[in-house]
């Protein structure tokens, strides 16, 4: 999916437009409590286009004077973004900070779009052509409160946007990332697979946006790793800054098929560690944990088995992850990660066929019939699976109000009982017929 970012100084309505493109798509999150998104990234639509929008003001850079924030943000926008809207105000004509905003993204090489925001009324959009002398070409005039121009604008975005996907659909290789909060051993378990025995690795030339992607391929499977940056673009000075982390990340869980939540065994779980697992599964993505240093542990199967139980207790929505647990470090267990992979994705991208699902859950139905509101019964018609990645079913019911959410759940467990679907989430949907 293209990235598009927004920049420009403070206070021309960044965040306003932000809203207006992701729309209500934002608060549709799983109803798992403690699992939000970043809203500095989302998904948003226009037309048939799916892409990722990041609202660069959202990025702050401790007290910094405001110059080095705007050279900071607009510098994380060109490093990200396929597309970046450049926005001003309106209102106040061009200042000289905008001026500073153009100087950076001329040097970028990205494309830009320039949004001339605040233009509520049409008098005002006859001073538009002032802003030709930005030097980015034709101006935007919009208006996001009003929530006009937009449909333009966003036709220019898209005209930029590279015509060919990275990860195409019937390609079989899998693409996984590795997220953990620092020092939890990502790119000492990287280094690790790489130098596995049988393992043969190249990159990718001129794959993505800067990101380093590795191809490694064994036992006859194509995998890409997918560079979750920090892990090798360190020592840059925004890197300090957690929530560009934490977007470097959602990208590349955006990009996989396979998410390697890695935990330190010897530090035990942290808070942060249950964020950055909320994003992967809020993603829809297959999901491993691994517990890495498991050489600091006395270990045993008693200990392996209280981890896990602290595990589940952590971290109750990701109860389909099967757990690995290895050492980085001594390679100890690592023989067991790539199986715990390849199993992961093979199920997210699983399809059941209509008549086996629909024996399952009318079989579902016998034992336990199905709930009633206000003296009327849910009748479920039929079931299909709609999508895969991660296995997507709706159920054609009488009336979607009478599911309620503890029956929608008792499906589900019934579909996962039935055909397993280790290590992917899946998603039930009542429709009516
Ligand atoms: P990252 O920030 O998540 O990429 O973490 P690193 O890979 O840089 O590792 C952080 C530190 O943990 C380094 O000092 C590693 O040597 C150490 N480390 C990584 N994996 C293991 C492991 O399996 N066992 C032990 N004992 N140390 C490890």
């Amino acid at each position: 999916k293209s990235v598009v970012a927004i920049v420009g100084r403070p206070n021309v309505g960044k965040s306003t437009i932000f809203n207006r493109l992701v729309g209500e798509r934002i608060s549709i999150v799983e109803d798992i409590p403690g699992v939000t998104r970043d809203r500095i990234y989302a998904q948003a639509e226009w037309l048939t286009t799916n892409f990722n929008v990041i609202d660069t003001g959202g990025i702050e850079l401790g007290d910094e004077p405001l110059l080095v924030q705007m050279r900071y943000q607009a510098e994380i926008a060109i490093d990200e973004a396929d597309v970046i809207i450049f926005l001003v105000n309106g209102r106040e004509g061009i200042t000289g900070a905008d001026e500073e905003v153009a100087k950076l993204l001329y040097k970028s090489n990205k494309p830009v779009v320039l949004g001339v925001n605040k233009m509520d009324n049409p008098e005002m959009r006859e001073t538009i052509y002032e802003y030709y002398s930005l030097g980015f070409g034709e101006p935007y005039p919009i208006s996001g409160s009003h929530g006009l121009g937009l449909g333009d604008l966003l036709d220019a975005v898209v005209d930029y946007f590279p015509k060919q996907e990275l990860n195409n659909e019937d390609d079989d290789t899998i693409y996984f990332s590795l997220i953990g909060r620092p020092n939890v051993g990502k790119s000492s378990l990287v280094n690790a697979m790489l130098n596995e025995e049988r393992v043969i690795v190249s990159e990718i030339e001129g794959t993505t946006r800067d990101a380093i992607d590795t191809k490694l391929h064994k036992d006859n499977q194509d995998y890409v790793i997918i560079d979750t940056a920090g892990m090798r673009k360190r020592g840059k000075v925004y890197e300090a800054t957690e929530k560009y982390s934490v977007l470097r990340a959602l990208k590349a869980v955006e990009r996989s098929d396979v998410v390697l939540v890695l935990i330190d065994a010897e530090t035990g779980i942290r808070e942060q560690d249950k964020k950055i697992a909320g994003y992967a599964h809020d993603a829809g993505r297959a999901i491993v944990i691994v517990v890495n240093k498991w050489d600091t542990i006395d270990a045993n199967e008693k200990s392996m088995k209280d981890f896990e139980k602290n595990i589940r207790a952590h971290f109750q929505y990701l109860d389909y992850a099967p757990i690995v647990f290895l050492s980085a470090k001594t390679k100890k267990r690592l023989h067991t990660l790539i199986p715990a992979i390849q199993l992961a994705s093979e199920n997210h991208a699983k399809r059941i066929p209509t008549n086996v699902l629909n024996d399952v859950i009318m079989d579902a139905i016998a034992m336990n019939p199905t709930p009633t509101l206000k003296g009327k019964r849910l009748k479920v018609l039929y079931c299909t699976q709609v999508a895969v990645k991660p296995p997507s079913f709706v159920v054609f019911v009488n009336d979607p109000e009478l599911m309620h959410f503890s029956y929608q759940r008792f499906l589900e467990n019934k579909i996962r009982e039935a055909f397993g679907f280790v290590g992917t989430p899946i998603k039930l949907f009542a429709r009516k017929r």
